[in-house]
């Protein structure tokens, strides 16, 4: 039914995703994403109706002219069915200390996730271009703009999970604390998971892996998110796209002191100049990997670094389980396409009851969902996730 559609915008550090949606039949009208925003050429790919379009837009192209040329192209060809819109879903990584739930955006609002960006520099920033060029483009909706933020799953974590083992006041004084971010996912993952094992959400009892550019890992208790692997920042926890993941903090001291880079050269190391891209030298897309784990040594080390550090979480959170298992859960572009990954990491995981049927996960690929573990293993999911249905959902119980 063409009514109380949501457009929903994720616009991200490089890429922006966008989608008109009806929350309630699931049914997608449009879905897109730009992709290589301020690199030689970025690409813009939508599919409406049923339709894909593909096309270059330009040549370093900022979030700005990528959100225009969505505006004045594919959304004013879309009319028919943008014109059934009642409300606009942004997603926000960060909402910081004081906003802990999804919100109608005012000035606010905005403030708030400016301060956050502290906590989230790559994202907050990008999102809140977002959410400016929407309002000033369409005013006809500037009280039918939400905030869905990534930190929202994260809020009921206990203390033992979200403080650090760094004096009290910088928590108390200063809100330095693990805030976690991928929640969106995590929650839709979960909740999809909870209808297929046939359990009620709030007795599941997941271990989830968002694996994608950014990669995280969440344990999850009778429906409660207790412990995450991004911290602070979405740097912290698995090794990424480009980001290190966990570090020892002296590094960044020996960087600095040692070798003389200054402390905003290591912040863009650690974030754009490291994971897989660090450690190969060549690339930060998983396709690349895939590709050459046989052939070259790089992408092989590379890949065993990441499935190594993902192994490493989801066997320290099988402690925080304290019932049981209802499953592991993959998701994200690296968990639902790669059985490559899920096999290297659950393959290390077979002394605490994981084992992966070879067959069943190299079938899982390419948007599909499905079980991957042998029936007497701790069962296994690959579930596809869909950040924007999420979105939606959310904004338009805020709005009605
Ligand atoms: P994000 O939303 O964090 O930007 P995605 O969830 O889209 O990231 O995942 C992007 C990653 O997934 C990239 O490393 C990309 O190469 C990888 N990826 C996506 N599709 C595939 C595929 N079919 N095969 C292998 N890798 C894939």
């Amino acid at each position: 039914m063409l009514n109380n559609l949501i457009f929903v915008l994720n616009c991200g550090s490089s890429s922006i995703k966008f989608a008109i949606l009806n929350p309630k039949s699931k049914k997608k009208y449009l879905s897109g994403i730009v992709e290589y925003l301020f690199l030689s050429k970025t690409y813009i790919k939508w599919k409406y109706l049923g339709t894909k379009n593909k096309k270059c837009i330009g040549f370093y192209i900022s979030h700005k002219d990528a959100l225009n040329f969505i505006f004045n192209n594919v959304l004013l060809e879309c009319q028919d069915v943008f014109k059934h819109i009642i409300g606009i879903g942004h997603r926000v990584v960060h909402g910081g200390h004081k906003i802990k739930y999804s919100t109608l955006i005012n000035n606010s609002i905005i403030q708030l996730i400016e301060d956050a960006a502290i906590f989230a520099p790559l994202h907050n920033p990008a999102n809140l271009i977002g959410i400016k060029e929407i309002v000033k483009k369409y005013p006809i909706f500037s009280k039918k703009n939400v905030a869905v933020f990534d930190t929202s799953f994260y809020q009921n974590m206990p203390k033992t999970s979200f403080l650090y083992a760094i004096p009290y006041f910088f928590y108390k004084r200063h809100n330095i604390r693990r805030y976690g971010a991928h929640g969106i996912s995590h929650r839709y993952v979960a909740s999809e998971a909870a209808l297929i094992l046939n359990k009620s959400f709030n007795s599941i009892n997941l271990i989830t892996c968002h694996l994608g550019n950014g990669a995280s890992v969440s344990a999850i208790c009778n429906g409660v998110c207790v412990d995450t692997s991004m911290g602070l920042t979405p740097l912290e926890g698995l090794v990424m796209g480009t980001r290190s993941g966990d570090i020892d903090p002296s590094i960044i001291f020996f960087m600095h002191k040692k070798l003389g880079i200054s402390i905003k050269d290591i912040n863009n190391i650690l974030t754009k100049e490291s994971g897989l891209l660090g450690l190969s030298g060549v690339s930060s897309d998983f396709r690349y990997f895939e590709k050459n784990y046989f052939l070259k040594n790089h992408a092989k080390l590379s890949v065993d670094i990441f499935c190594h550090r993902l192994a490493k979480y989801i066997a320290s959170y099988m402690s925080l389980m304290t019932n049981s298992l209802d499953a592991i859960v993959f998701t994200g572009g690296i968990g639902e396409n790669v059985p490559l990954v899920r096999q290297i990491t659950l393959l290390k995981l077979s002394l605490i009851g994981f084992q992966i049927d070879i067959h069943r996960n190299s079938l899982i690929k390419n948007g599909k969902l499905g079980l991957i573990s042998k029936d007497k293993s701790h069962p296994v999911l690959v579930i596809p996730t869909n950040e924007e249905l999420a979105i939606a959902e959310e904004t338009i119980k805020i709005i009605s």
